[in-house]
């Protein structure tokens, strides 16, 4: 059975007409058959109105229903085009740049499109970096390194967790944290790295007790300073992210919406070596399918500026 495009020309083929987005969505949701929700029947049709209808009970649902694409007024089509952009570029996209390539009416709508495809780059229930793990922290925004242990001026401090593979960085988590103190550092870690395993940091007295977590703590150097001389796996991952930031989102990130571009980037990241873009594809889709539909309005809450009149 076709499983996803394995490029462009497949994308406009197999999916070209809604119909055939919403039958591709229905696999996606109930990939061992459809369910219905209501009496647990299995056999079904679709209406005229694209809903799937049970056999049984003659209960319709969406497949919409439950996921990132509920309530959305953008056709299924567009948002396949859109998430074929996003994992298909080696960078991603700007909300500028999305609203051209797609001709959508307007920035907002490109924006909101692209914030909840963010929020499908974090697969629920993600497993922890594991085996010898490399953490340190970096200020995101600003140009002067700023002082450990108190929060900089206008600066987001990030904690950067990396797997240190054989001979190249492996995975990645990146986490906002409020500030280095080990009240705000060690939860960071216990959500990013499996118990037991080997922590390098440098010598902070924020990571002080890391071993008492059940970690083996490794001190690569007693010297400490934040938003320089970071460690090697992590020096080498924060300036990638700010260089991502700079280039492909100029810079126009709020600290109200850094989280989920710290998601993005870790998606991307993890993702690098993946020669299969139509995976990635594939991939954001099954995530965008199982998390939580998140309304426009939670996503616009903390966001500064005017606020946009409509949804999509
Ligand atoms: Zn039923």
């Amino acid at each position: 059975m076709w499983d996803y495009p394995k490029n462009l020309a497949e994308l406009e083929s197999e999916l070209r007409t809604e119909k055939a987005c919403v039958q591709y969505l229905y696999r996606l949701r109930w990939p061992d058959g459809f369910v219905c929700p209501r009496c647990g029947g299995t056999k079904s049709w679709f209406t005229s109105r694209g809903l799937c209808k049970c056999a049984n009970c003659s209960y319709q649902v969406s497949a919409k229903t439950g996921t990132i694409f509920e309530r959305s007024r953008l056709p299924l089509s567009i948002w396949f085009r859109a998430i074929w952009w996003v994992t298909s570029t080696k960078n991603g996209a700007s909300a500028k740049s999305l609203q051209r390539i797609l001709g959508l009416g307007s920035y907002e709508t490109a924006w909101t499109c692209l914030h909840k495809l963010r929020r499908a780059m974090v697969r629920p229930g993600r497993d922890r970096l594991a085996g010898a793990v490399e953490v340190d922290e970096t200020y995101i925004g600003g140009e002067r390194p700023g002082k450990r242990g108190r929060g900089a001026e206008g600066k987001a401090l990030v904690l950067i967790a990396a797997q240190m593979d054989v001979k190249r960085i492996g995975r990645i988590r990146l986490r906002r944290v409020e500030d280095a103190s080990a009240a705000s550092l060690e939860p960071a870690v216990l959500e990013a790295v499996e118990v037991g395993s080997l922590v390098r940091t440098d010598g902070w007295n924020g990571y002080n007790s890391l071993d008492h977590l059940g970690y083996v703590h490794d001190i690569a150097r007693k010297k400490a300073d934040v938003g320089k001389n970071l460690l090697p796996c992590c020096n080498r991952v924060a300036s990638l992210l700010k260089r991502w930031l700079m280039g492909t989102h100029q810079g126009a990130v709020s600290h109200e919406h850094l989280d989920y571009y710290l998601d993005e980037y870790t998606f991307r990241f993890n993702r690098r070596t993946s020669r299969s873009r139509g995976k990635l594809f594939h991939r954001l889709l099954q995530h965008a399918v199982v998390i939580e539909p998140v309304p426009y309005s939670a996503l616009i809450k903390h966001a500064r500026g005017p606020k946009p009149k409509h949804n999509i």
